[in-house]
């Protein structure tokens, strides 16, 4: 007998609802859709907002679509499914489809050139910022190598990223840098500009609150990060259209999910089921097994009232130990760009901070120096002149309480007293992301906060029941980007999860 038999017929055709159509919902739909075999032809996804993609979602500025959550593809080589997958679809520039591109390993983002700016006025020496660059690619590199080989031998001495760069730098600075002073100043503040830039990769307010541990169990695949012409929207629709139109259920926010119970349906009568799936709107859905992919974020702020009965400890404990936090996009579009035509990145170098002083906290005044650096868009022919600046932590959940004109005002200024022209024309128009006062998302992504381990990754994807009788295994499982243990943050990572526990499920009807 199948599993699942014993539940009147569920082996049959048992009912599978997925709670979330972003990616790692749609994948999971799409591998039970078209590797079921007909089996999973019970399907359905509830999605809270009106548009499948969660943080995958194009914003319109001016006449331009730009990307409000997912940019690029990180590490696009043969081993990078989303790479694959966008691949298949013909949705890839030839550029991005060059093989050279793809064996390129760890890169910066985008390649260059940058322009460094000091905020008093004036680029500054592209070699002094090359030099210091390299310097703090190296420290990187020494963490994730250094937190490797702690792994197995206990508790590093230091617990945080922060720490570990900061007591090198302090301890390196005199003797790598014998300079003036005042050029090892500098040199402290453009390094502060690169912590800025690794906050925004994790997600996070200060590296201080990113474990070192597991900090080299995050994987990067190689490959010359490329973004999808028609925007990662674009990978949406093609995995939309292959689901049938009535398995999505748009406005549809799920409350509770009552799990471990015996409940039953008018439809099918005698026909039990394992789960009970509450929406906020009163319905009421049964089925025999639900995939979770909310973010994290949201799990944090519900996971009391989002289970009955309440999940297990164990993974309690790791919800609120890993960390999730907010990076946010500020876009501004320029009638005249103020940077030179191969200028890929700008970075605004407050001088007189340092890695080694605690920062400000007095948000209203200084929120606008923590935006770690501006991307241009590619190409200007497409584009016109819009730079995108990236923003993470405390100051970017504050920026998201202004206006767009105190947030256009500052930048003005900002940008004014950094190229050292006080009649630089604001910017025609902006654009921004709000990712934490999104209700279903609070937040950008994941990272594995001080305290938390890669274990706490795997517990969050454990299914429910933990103890899986024969009868009702599986009935409630776990994916989405925070339930990668190694690419968790990224688009490969919740697209991966999807899958995961779509063969999970496939695997337990084993072949129709
Ligand atoms: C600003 C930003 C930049 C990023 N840049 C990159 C990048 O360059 N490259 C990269 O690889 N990744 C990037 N990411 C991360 C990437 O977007 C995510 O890892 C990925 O999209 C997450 O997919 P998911 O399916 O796990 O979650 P989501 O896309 O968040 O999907 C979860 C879905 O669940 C729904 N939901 C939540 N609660 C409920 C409920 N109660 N009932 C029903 N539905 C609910 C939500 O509405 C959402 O649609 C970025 C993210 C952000 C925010």
């Amino acid at each position: 007998m199948a599993a699942g038999g014993a539940r009147g017929g569920a082996a049959l055709r048992p009912r599978v609802l997925i709670v979330g159509a972003g990616l790692a919902g749609l994948a999971a739909a799409q591998r039970l859709h078209l590797g079921g075999i007909g089996r999973f032809a019970d399907l359905r996804l509830l999605e809270a907002s009106r548009r499948a993609g969660g943080r995958l979602r194009a914003g319109q500025l001016g006449n331009q679509k730009v990307e409000l959550g997912a940019h690029w593809i990180h590490g696009p080589s043969p081993a990078n499914p989303v790479f694959r997958l966008a691949a298949e679809h013909g949705l890839l520039s030839e550029e991005a489809l060059n093989e050279e591109n793809q064996s390129v390993e760890a890169s910066d983002l985008p390649p260059g050139p940058w322009s460094f700016y000091g905020s008093r006025g004036g680029l500054l020496s592209p070699s002094l910022v090359a030099s210091t660059e390299d310097f703090f690619d190296a420290l990187l590199e020494e963490a994730r190598q250094f937190a490797l080989l702690l792994r197995d031998k206990g508790p590093p001495s230091v617990p945080s990223l922060g720490q570990y760069l900061k007591g090198q730098i302090a301890q390196r600075a005199a003797k790598e840098w014998p300079e003036a002073e005042a050029q090892r100043h500098l040199r402290l503040a453009i390094l502060n500009v690169l912590f800025k830039l690794e906050c925004s990769v994790c997600g996070c307010h200060s590296l201080d609150e990113v474990a070192l541990g597991p900090f080299g169990e995050y994987t990067m695949l190689p490959g010359l990060d490329c973004t999808l012409p028609n925007g990662y929207e674009s990978l949406v629709e093609c995995i939309v259209a292959s689901l049938p139109e009535e398995s999505l259920l748009f406005d549809k926010p799920v409350k509770t999910i009552h799990w471990g119970g015996s409940y039953l349906e008018e439809a099918t009568p005698g026909r039990l089921f394992d789960v009970q799936v509450e929406c906020e709107d009163g319905e009421k859905i049964v089925a025999d097994h639900v995939l979770i992919t909310v973010p994290l974020g949201f799990l944090k702020e519900h996971h009391e009232t989002f289970f009955c009965p309440p999940l297990p400890s164990q993974k309690i404990a790791a919800i609120r130990r890993l960390g999730f936090g907010t990076n946010n996009k500020i876009f501004l579009e320029f009638e005249e760009p103020f940077w030179e035509p191969d200028c890929q990145a700008i970075e605004i170098v407050w001088e007189d901070e340092s890695p080694l002083v605690q920062p400000s906290m007095d948000l209203q005044a200084v929120w606008f120096q923590k935006i770690a650096g501006y991307v241009v868009l590619q190409p200007p022919e497409r584009y016109g002149h819009i730079l995108c600046g990236f923003i993470a932590g405390k100051e970017s959940e504050f920026m998201e309480t202004l206006t767009d004109a105190e947030v256009l005002t500052a930048l003005t200024q900002v940008f004014r007293k950094a190229t050292g022209n006080p009649h630089l024309k604001p910017p025609k128009s902006i654009l921004r992301s709000k990712w934490h006062s999104e209700p279903y998302t609070r937040g950008s992504y994941s990272y594995v906060a001080v305290g938390s381990c890669g274990e706490d990754i795997d517990a969050l994807a454990q299914p429910l029941p933990e103890e899986a009788s024969y009868s009702k295994p599986l009935q409630v499982l776990f994916a989405g980007e925070a339930t990668h243990r190694s690419f968790y943050s990224t688009t490969h990572g919740a697209l991966l999860s999807g899958w995961r526990e779509a063969d999970r499920l496939i695997a337990l009807y084993g072949s129709p």
